[in-house]
């Protein structure tokens, strides 16, 4: 049987995709591509509702470089960060701040932990300048209220950065809506691309803290990629073919609309959850997000036999969790060209192997 993969990234990619990426190559520094990239800035501005004046730069490497990239460019030794660390992504957001020398304060939540009001309230007016949140903890599936976090960092003047890498296209991203300064974007999880870019929108604050930032970085240097990009351009060679599978895919997800994309994948996140109920299995966390259903086996089996299990004997991938996790969660993607069939062959898997025990 053909292979599925529910992983959380890189996902199963739509057939018209993937012919894209079988083509040559063309030569990039041309009129044509130029005016791609400007049609991609406008289509990424528009689906994550990016005010006019924001910009948005093309850096070819993964999620965790555009992170990276945004650590550098928006803080300096007189920052004094915020960081919600919810699971290993958030934890990444701490490592970044340690090794650009920027002052940071973490508010550590448990696994599966959802942030709430009275966490941020104990730093409110305490002098924070910026604050660094995955909207939605990957490894965990936890999807933070981005509504709450927008206000608290409003109120308190700070400077809001959002990794929305594994949430664009599965849950609502409403940049301007919330005060998000600076998005993080990447093309692997719900834009169902190849792995390879990343996209940071930059407000109008964040244009202004890029442009005086001193980074000591050539490839990392926004200012660089902001200016390239008024033509359409990148400083350095990207991804060239994932970049015109991404113009497809977007212009795809304005013509379905953003609403009935993230409509799709609620659906059959809540179809996998309606029937997973009914087995042995337990929710890790109760404020997932639409992507991933991240789950607690309650029987003899432990979380990564089944990853293992449904490898080797079904021919499925699930995303086993690493760490202290690793025995006990794993975690079900609902991103990427899935459909509500591959969900039954999934259930199906899942029933026989807690049937057959360990
Ligand atoms: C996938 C993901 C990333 C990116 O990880 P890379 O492996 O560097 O692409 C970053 N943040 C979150 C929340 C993610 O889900």
């Amino acid at each position: 049987m053909e292979r599925l993969n529910f992983a959380v990234g890189p996902v199963m990619m739509q057939e018209d995709i993937r012919s894209i990426g079988g083509r040559q190559v063309p030569y990039f520094r041309t009129r044509e591509f130029s005016g791609l990239m400007k049609e991609n800035e406008q289509m990424l501005k528009e689906l994550s509702g990016a005010g006019e004046g924001s910009r948005v730069v093309f850096l070819t490497g993964s999620g965790t470089a555009g992170m990276e990239m945004a650590v550098m460019n928006s803080f300096r030794e007189k920052d004094r960060v915020l960081v919600i660390n919810g699971g290993s992504f958030g934890g990444r957001f701490e490592q970044l701040c340690e090794i650009h020398g920027i002052s940071a304060e973490s508010i550590l939540l448990s696994p599966g932990e959802q942030l709430t009001e009275s966490h941020l309230e104990q730093y409110s007016e305490k002098g924070f300048t910026g604050m660094l949140i995955n909207m939605h903890e990957t490894s965990t599936g936890v999807l933070y209220d981005m509504g709450m976090v927008g206000e608290f960092c409003r109120r308190n003047h700070i400077f809001l950065v959002v990794d929305a890498i594994s949430s664009f296209l599965a849950d609502k991203v409403a940049m301007e809506e919330w005060g998000i300064d600076l998005l993080i974007l990447s093309s692997q999880k719900a834009l169902a691309l190849p792995p390879g870019m990343s996209f940071l929108v930059l407000g109008e604050k964040a244009l202004v803290r890029a442009g005086e930032s001193e980074v000591k970085s050539l490839y990392f240097r926004i200012s660089d990629y902001l200016r390239d990009g008024e033509r359409g351009q990148t400083p350095y060679t990207p991804a060239v073919s994932v970049l015109l599978q991404m113009n497809y895919r977007l212009r795809q997800v304005l013509e379905t609309g953003v609403e009935n994309e993230i409509r799709r994948v609620k659906k059959l996140s809540g179809y996998f959850r309606e029937h997973i109920k009914e087995m042995p299995f337990k929710f890790f966390t109760s404020s997932p997000s639409n992507a991933v259903t991240a789950l607690v086996p309650l029987t003899g089996v432990s979380a990564y036999q089944y990853f293992e299990k449904l490898d080797k004997e079904y021919n499925i991938w699930v995303c086993p969790n690493g760490g202290a996790l690793k025995d006990k969660v794993f975690r079900v993607g609902h991103i990427g060209a899935v459909g509500q069939k591959d969900y039954d062959r999934l259930l199906d898997a899942l029933r026989r192997i807690v049937e057959e025990g360990t």
